[in-house]
């Protein structure tokens, strides 16, 4: 099955995409983990991004279009994939269609998990992440048994240069301008278009999307 996890900064799609992938045995391909590897490895397009992410603005189309359709072209895809991340763009869903319709594929859901403005942005002001797993926490929520250091490996936690409170409401308006009509193509298109409410807890929000997924 080929899932797209779709919604606001924080809404917890990262938080859920794992554990579908967990349970589906599906890889869960996020752009934005791909991205922040890429800027800790200095690689080329690490170097071309990092300020562009910083801001909380979106990655041109052309460098997110190259990096998923290498991604989704690999072996491990084979039995499906839930992406997180991409689209976020109208340009960026047209394109993903058309790589995946040449690999004889085509996306199969889309799950939309919504958050108000004043909840993502509570949670993205509180999320934590491990600097080298990438485990995400938040303060609030999802804390570490021990302060500030990660459970899997004891490293330390750090927010994201762009969890700041200043950057964060920057991110939703992007979301709201550039991401939402994405929703409205998903619609119009053919493909099943599932509505999750992501305000209750992390397991009732889980619960909910493998509900709907058995249903289908
Ligand atoms: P969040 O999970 O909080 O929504 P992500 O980790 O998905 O954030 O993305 C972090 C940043 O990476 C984005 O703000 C953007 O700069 C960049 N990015 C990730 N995916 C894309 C994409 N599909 N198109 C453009 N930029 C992207
Ligand atoms: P996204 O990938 O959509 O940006 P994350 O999955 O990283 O969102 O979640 C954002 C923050 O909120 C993280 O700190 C996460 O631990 C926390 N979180 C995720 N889902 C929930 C939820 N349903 N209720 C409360 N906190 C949540």
């Amino acid at each position: 099955m080929n899932i797209i996890l779709m919604g606001p900064p924080g809404a917890g799609k990262g938080t859920q995409a794992k554990r579908i992938a967990q349970s589906s045995k599906i890889p869960h391909i996020s752009t934005g983990d791909m991205l922040r590897e890429a800027v800790a490895a200095g690689t080329d397009l690490g170097l071309k991004v990092r300020e562009i992410m910083e801001k909380g603005l979106l990655v041109p189309d052309d460098l997110m279009i190259d990096l998923v359709r290498e991604r989704v072209g690999r072996e491990d895809t084979k039995e499906g994939f839930i992406l997180d991340g991409f689209p976020r763009t109208v340009q960026q869903a047209k394109a993903l269609g058309n790589m995946l319709c040449d690999l004889g594929r085509k996306i199969d859901i889309v799950l939309l998990v919504n958050a108000t403005e004043d909840e993502v942005v509570e949670r993205i002001s509180s999320r934590r992440v491990c600097l080298e797993c990438g485990k995400v926490y938040n303060l609030l929520t999802l804390k570490p048994s021990v302060d500030n250091k990660c459970d899997e490996d004891g490293s330390e936690l750090i927010q994201r240069e762009d969890d700041r409170p200043e950057t964060v409401r920057d991110r939703y308006r992007v979301y709201m301008e550039k991401t939402a009509p994405v929703i409205d193509y998903y619609s119009d298109n053919e493909t099943v278009l599932l509505d999750i409410n992501g305000s209750g807890d992390i397991d009732d929000v889980t619960r909910e999307i493998m509900e709907r997924l058995e249903t289908l």
